[in-house]
């Protein structure tokens, strides 16, 4: 089977091979170094200060997300949240289940989040604005200088969820303002799912993190941090993934990968504008594509190119029929994007797919 996914993606064989092995127990002084040095290589790939603080949670992305919202905000708090499909919606639900304020710019899907929409909104009574950099429901990728400017204009904390678009997307914590950016194992990274990161600057830590009094004991950032500082987590942790991680780190070079990735986006991209298929015209993450099947066919399509090997990510809600989203993340060579446009094209040329 062969992964166009978001994640999990195709792993590499050197992630596979660690993740094969026996554990090691992690109370150690080994096992800490491993960690610091997981600390120190996140804060060089994200461009984060060396003050800045690390917590790897044992959690999903979602994990990640409402820790940072649960321990950084409060009712005297309004944040305003680009929605643009459901991962800018899960940022409201959590807003909404910690009783947190806040306002929603909803983007219609299509639809872009241009310079005039955002700066038309009055950003004065807002304490933090929090965006999913890369839309992953829909592919939008937001333009994060654009959002800088508004947060330097009106004073706001920047929380950016990196989770799809870290490596696919230039970010970095330093040169975009940004204060709080939160990473997840099973996307770009392409290790086992589990564990996700979160980086926050010394001025938020401080103004907003710090003093604050735990809201839960699992999710607690200020639990993590001071463990942190001797290369340690709170609980056990994903030991298997850390792992796989400091081997990532070890070998990644940055630039190279992101070059990679996008060079995956555009082979795909330009031969499937020859396809019957739609490419929307908002800005698109490096990480997948979406196609707008016009013939409504993309759960039909979707299972016969699964019954093939080839696992593209299926849509949900609104736009399942619709779009289906081709990943460029992980292990992927041209050759699997040649097989799979040729398994589209051949599926399409039919008159009726999926009858
Ligand atoms: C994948 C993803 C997440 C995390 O989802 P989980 O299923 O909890 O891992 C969060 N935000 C974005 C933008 C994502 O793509």
């Amino acid at each position: 089977m062969k992964l166009f996914t978001v994640g999990p993606v195709m792993m590499y064989p050197e992630t596979m091979n660690i993740a094969g092995k026996q554990l090691p127990y992690f109370r150690t002084e080994e096992f800490s170094r491993i960690v610091l040095t997981i600390e120190q290589k996140i804060k060089e790939v994200v461009n984060a200060k060396t003050d800045s603080k690390v917590a790897l949670l044992t959690a999903s992305g979602t994990g990640a997300m409402e820790s940072v919202i649960m321990n950084s905000f409060d009712e005297t708090d309004r944040l305003l949240i680009i929605n643009g499909g459901s991962f800018g919606n899960r940022f409201c639900e959590l807003a909404q289940i910690h009783h947190i304020p806040y306002d929603a710019i909803d983007i219609p899907f299509g639809e872009e989040l241009t310079e005039e929409k955002l700066f038309a909104i009055d950003g004065s009574q807002y304490t933090a604005f929090v965006v999913n950099h890369h839309e992953t429901s829909t592919g939008q990728l937001y333009d994060i200088k654009m959002i800088q400017r508004y947060c330097q204009k009106y004073q706001l904390f920047l929380i950016v969820d990196a989770i799809s678009s870290f490596l696919a997307d230039s970010i970095s914590m330093d040169e975009d303002g940004i204060s709080c950016l939160i990473l997840s194992s099973q996307k770009a990274l392409a290790l086992n799912p589990g564990l996700s990161i979160v980086v926050v600057n010394s001025l938020f830590y401080e103004r907003k993190i710090k003093n604050r009094p735990p809201k839960g004991m699992y999710l607690d950032l200020n639990l993590h941090f001071k463990n942190m500082e001797r290369g340690q987590t709170p609980n056990t942790p994903a030991v298997g993934v850390i792992l796989e991680l400091a081997d990532r780190l070890e070998k990644l070079d940055y630039q190279k990968e992101m070059e990679e990735i996008k060079k995956r986006a555009n082979y795909f991209r330009e031969r499937a504008s020859k396809l019957e298929v739609i490419l929307p015209n908002y800005p698109l993450s490096n990480a997948l594509t979406p196609i707008i099947l016009p013939k409504q066919n993309a759960t039909a399509i979707f299972e016969i190119l699964k019954r093939q090997g080839l696992m593209v990510t299926p849509s949900g809600g609104d736009l399942k029929d619709k779009v289906l989203r081709i990943g460029h993340l992980g292990n992927l060579t041209l050759q699997d994007y040649d097989q799979l446009l040729m398994a589209l094209e051949k599926i399409m040329k039919k008159e009726n797919p999926g009858a």
